[in-house]
């Protein structure tokens, strides 16, 4: 029997629409997202590499306005969407940008390494460093109806990114909930209900400073229509919950998903900007966010800070008992 050439490469064709994207397979692995998916090829995909030394200082841009997150007698349904966790957020959830732009909530999700001993998952680097977890907060620009209204236009998305580390033996209890459900939905499919828990406190202490680039979803399809604030500030998690996250959750092929993140992609001609001042010191930038290490260089050289209090602060430092 002769079948025309045409049929059969429509009938490959769609079996290959229909593979499963992966990071390492079995499935249509990373390097090969352009092909099913050729946003992901694009010019301005995420997640990148935030250098310090590209990053511009941009003094004009305002912290971020969280609305609806404080709200603690929520309930969320939390799923296993087979790439990885997943929280639904209300639209009352919103966040307002500098420009006064607001975008609603819509889910948060996790992106975690684990694939071998202490492997980092975050997506994005800072000056190379990949940290354990990152979190994204996925939002829509509320001048559209709806999620998938949003989805397709390019100035749709907005997503917040909370970077983690880990912090030995101290337990974070605002991720707790999370963690100790992660059992419930160890399958692909399974959902279970959160409760007692506060989002707002799943943000790092200072929500104040953050980076800001355009960029796009840094899973299929690749939309480059997202507007990605980073706070600079990190979360801690306990070892132990880290390694929870790691190995509870199974994809479809029943296996652990490990390292669900995606490698980070040129920065091309896109300029980062940040809303506090740089610091390329490595001066206690283990134990202090970088605009605080640059407050401590100022006053040990000998600078008075009662009368650079006013110019510091407008540079974004804190002070805290250490400091003042
Ligand atoms: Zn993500």
């Amino acid at each position: 029997m002769r079948v025309p050439v045409a049929l059969v490469a429509s009938f490959f064709l769609s079996i290959q629409a229909q593979q499963e994207w992966t990071y390492s397979g079995p499935g249509l692995v990373e390097s090969d997202w352009p092909k099913d998916y050729p946003d992901c090829g694009g010019q301005k995909q995420s997640p990148i590499n935030l250098q310090a030394r590209l990053v511009r200082f941009n003094r004009s841009l305002k912290p971020l306005t969280l609305k609806g997150y404080e709200d603690d007698n929520l309930e969320f349904s939390m799923t296993n969407n087979g790439h990885t966790v997943q929280i639904a957020l209300p639209p009352t959830m919103q966040i307002t940008d500098s420009e006064g732009t607001v975008f609603r909530a819509i889910q948060m999700h996790l992106h975690w390494g684990g694939g071998f001993f202490e492997l980092s998952g975050s997506e994005h680097t800072i000056d190379g460093i990949r940290r354990v977890i990152e979190a994204h907060f996925v939002h829509f620009n509320s001048k559209y109806g709806s999620y998938d209204e949003a989805r397709n236009q390019s100035d749709g998305l907005a997503v917040v990114a909370v970077l983690m580390e880990i912090d030995e033996y101290a337990e974070n209890t605002n991720y707790s909930p999370i963690i100790s459900e992660l059992l419930n939905i160890q399958y692909p499919g399974e959902i279970t209900t959160l409760t007692n828990i506060n989002i707002q406190d799943l943000f790092p202490g200072d929500t104040r400073h953050y980076f800001v680039y355009k960029g796009s979803l840094t899973t299929p399809p690749c939309t480059e229509n997202v507007k990605w604030f980073v706070f600079q500030d990190s979360v801690k998690l306990s070892k132990a919950q880290v390694l929870k996250l790691e190995n509870t959750i199974k994809n479809k092929n029943n296996e652990t998903l490990h390292n669900i993140y995606r490698q980070t992609q040129p920065l091309n001609q896109r300029v980062v900007e940040a809303n506090f001042p740089q610091f390329t010191d490595k001066c206690n930038s283990q134990h202090h966010p970088l605009h605080c290490c640059f407050c401590l260089r100022w006053i040990s050289h000998g600078n008075g800070i009662s009368k650079m209090r006013g110019s510091l602060l407008q540079l974004g430092c804190t002070f805290t008992n250490s400091l003042s």
